[in-house]
């Protein structure tokens, strides 16, 4: 093949042109006319080095594209990167497909999050190369679950009361959850690389009860003054001034208290039941200023982007804390979870280490710190958390009510 070069200004001014234009035609007809040239040019890439596909297909729908100025053959091959054996690419037309179908629950690129990591090549007849360094990231498309939510406000005194949360409030509380649950919170990439391999997507997604115990359609928010004195015990329960649970096996309940005390500060933000408890209290009890991410929020307490709910929750699925209450001997059932005994400030300062082991005190079960601080759930909680809709896990009715 010739190696060519422009063979006049005026060429190259009609080339500035075309390529400010990104007329393709101009640049051709310019480029095939100079012959006595020198210098072969490599390709260039044109196509994403990033691309997004669904689950379980083998062709991604990806097709790498490099340009060549000298109107040479290209040919594109992979060359490198961590999961290159699982693709082949098509030399000529340059479209990527996987040698066996992904399956998004069970990750096979090698640090298991999904993204798969490769280096396209493209080669022209001169042998001169470029270069992708290209991430292909699966998306989940298959929900193993979504639950419906069902919303009690327990407003103080009236409904003109901040506590009397507004529907966008609750919606906000919504989208974390939906983010933080599909491995889809955009502060994740701050997860130090020596857990990334093991942060998982959970595959749960939560949505507001469009149906009511009645079949009547709602909005799946009950407002309720709350007249159980501070008595927690009693907020599962009409009459005793808190609201009773929608059918625990259909609905996940959560109610929204006031959390503050008489100085203003949250007591407690929030409290989630086990699986396997007393039907008629199960579900999540959290301040209302420590749900979503809009106003009222505990700002001064760092309560403000809805990680309390996430946490609890995440007992309600039947996750303990990864902090062991300052013992190595208390583990949370998790083995990709290392052992922890530090009790964490706010803001712990990475890395700490306790029991042999560098602390995941960025993972959701860590209580106490900061909400900007959690990010993540593992592999080995995603299994704990699947194991509870089992036929012998303690919300295997909830998981038949929804699948039917
Ligand atoms: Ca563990
Ligand atoms: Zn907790």
């Amino acid at each position: 093949m010739l190696k060519r070069i422009e063979s006049s200004l005026n060429c190259r001014a009609i080339k500035t042109i075309s390529l400010m234009l990104i007329t393709v035609i101009f640049l051709s007809s310019c480029t095939a006319e100079s012959d006595n040239s020198i210098k072969n040019q490599a390709p260039i890439f044109t196509s994403s080095a990033n691309f997004s596909i669904l689950d379980d297909i083998l062709y991604t729908g990806y097709q790498a594209k490099a340009i060549d100025e000298d109107l040479d053959n290209i040919t594109y091959s992979i060359s490198g990167g961590t999961d290159q054996s699982r693709f082949v690419i098509d030399s000529t037309s340059g479209k990527l497909s996987f040698i066996s179908r992904p399956d998004f629950s069970i990750p096979q690129d090698k640090n298991r999050d999904n993204e798969y990591e490769i280096e396209i090549s493209a080669t022209d007849d001169n042998q001169a190369i470029a270069r992708l360094n290209f991430k292909l990231s699966i998306l989940g498309q298959n929900v193993f679950l979504r639950i419906p939510i069902v919303v009690h406000v327990l407003y103080q005194d009236t409904p003109t009361d901040e506590s009397n949360i507004s529907n966008e409030k609750i919606l906000s509380q919504i989208a974390v959850l939906n983010k933080d649950y599909r491995k889809n919170n955009s502060d994740l990439s701050n997860t130090p690389t020596e857990f990334k391999s093991v942060i998982a997507d959970i595959n749960i997604e939560f949505e507001m009860a469009s149906v009511d115990p009645n079949g009547l359609p709602t909005q799946g928010v009950t407002r309720t003054q709350d007249l159980t004195y501070g008595d927690s015990s009693k907020i599962p329960f009409s009459d005793q001034g808190g609201k009773d649970a929608w059918p625990t096996d259909q609905y996940l309940n959560i109610w929204l208290i006031d959390g503050a005390n008489r100085h203003g500060k949250v007591r407690v933000a929030g409290r989630g039941q086990f699986p396997g408890g007393d039907p008629l209290t199960d579900g999540v009890i959290v301040a209302y200023q420590a749900f979503g991410t809009i106003a009222p929020l505990a700002f001064s307490q760092e309560l403000h982007l809805g990680r309390t709910t996430t946490h609890e929750i995440g007992h309600w699925l039947n996750l303990r804390h990864i902090d062991g209450g300052y013992s190595c001997e208390k583990d949370d059932g998790v083995s990709d979870t290392p052992l922890t005994s530090t009790g964490f400030s706010k803001h712990p300062s990475y890395p700490m280490y306790s029991c042999g082991s560098s602390d995941m005190f960025m993972n959701f079960m860590t209580p106490s710190v900061a909400d900007n601080e959690l990010l993540m759930f593992t592999q080995g909680q995603k299994d704990r958390i699947h194991a509870v809709f089992l036929p012998n896990g303690g919300r295997h009715s909830l998981y038949n009510n929804l699948r039917k």
